[in-house]
């Protein structure tokens, strides 16, 4: 026994596996960001700390990752690794499957006030991820779904963040949704999970498609269908780490550093040129997410009258 297990950690659901992670991937000519990452979450036989994580991402041209919460207590530690860590930004948020126990335990409002008061630290930069999941959750759960929903978007558009959107066969509802309430200005399907027509919609109201490893996997058709008809300026990459490992590495723990895998599909699968296409990836990142550089301060003697 080594003590109590800070809060903040998970391990996957189906955790405890004796698997290894991938290798390094070749290194991509210009540095992008993964945009969805969860470092909390232990995988694999020997899973690596948030500093490996990043070094061994760095090394290969993934130059920062925006660590996402689920729940009070991840949100919590991603506003603060993300003030120690200049490589991460954080998103912070109640997941749309949590929402239904926190309404359950009749402390979801409370949990609401406490992302709320995260969503203005300075390193937190986006509410998120949040929607809808169908899925997971069935129809005694959406109402408790929907009313977290509509408060992030609150959250989000009060604080000026960007919205991480966590859609899962839910794809009407959530664009119901973000037309009625009214989306954030920059808002993220985070891991796109439609086809070219959600891809169409989400064009038209100026939207963002994040394509996490599934996009490379052999029955995806659908989601290569939804990259080519994006508009390039607003593409994202992520992992969702430690899920969702791209091919040829699924049944691996996935990680930030594997990122060039699923670039360099993408690129390839729009048949344009990798460096462009990376510049383009990390450009449309800060353009949501705004700079993982803290914004310069002026030395006093340099402000004032010129
Ligand atoms: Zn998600
Ligand atoms: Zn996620």
């Amino acid at each position: 026994m080594t003590g109590p297990t800070p809060d903040h950690l998970r391990t996957r659901a189906d955790g405890g596996r004796a698997v290894e992670y991938p290798p390094l991937p070749e290194p991509l000519p210009v540095g992008v960001y993964d945009n969805h990452t969860h470092l909390e979450i232990a995988d694999g036989a020997l899973p690596l700390d948030v500093h490996e994580h990043l070094e061994r991402a760095a090394s290969v041209g993934v130059v920062g990752a925006v660590q996402v919460g689920t729940d009070v207590a991840t949100s919590r530690w991603s506003a603060e690794v993300a003030e120690r860590e200049p490589r991460l930004l954080a998103a912070v948020a109640l997941h749309p499957n949590e929402a239904p126990r926190l309404e359950a335990s009749g402390t979801l409002d409370e949990a609401l006030a406490v992302i709320d008061e995260l969503a203005a630290r300075p390193r937190v930069r986006a509410i998120g991820e949040t929607g809808l999941d169908f899925f997971r959750t069935g129809d005694d759960g959406r109402g408790a779904q929907f009313r977290a929903f509509e408060a992030h978007l609150d959250i989000a558009k009060r604080h000026g963040l960007a919205l991480q959107i966590h859609d899962r066969d839910a794809h009407d509802e959530v664009v119901e949704t973000l037309r009625r309430v009214g989306a954030p200005e920059r808002t993220v399907f985070h891991c796109f999970s439609g086809g070219a027509d959600l891809a169409r919609l989400a064009a038209d109201e100026g939207w963002y498609l994040s394509f996490a490893g599934n996009v490379t996997f052999k029955n995806a058709e659908n989601l290569r269908a939804a990259l080519r008809v994006a508009p390039r300026d607003r593409i994202l990459v992520e992992t969702d780490a430690p899920y969702l490992t791209p091919a040829p590495l699924r049944g691996r723990p996935n990680a930030p550093y594997l990122v060039p895998h699923t670039a360099r599909f993408m690129a390839e699968a729009l048949g344009t040129d990798l460096d462009d296409f990376c510049s383009q990836l990390a450009s449309n990142t800060v353009r949501v997410y705004g700079s993982w550089q803290d914004e310069p301060v002026l030395p006093i003697h340099q402000q004032g009258t010129a």
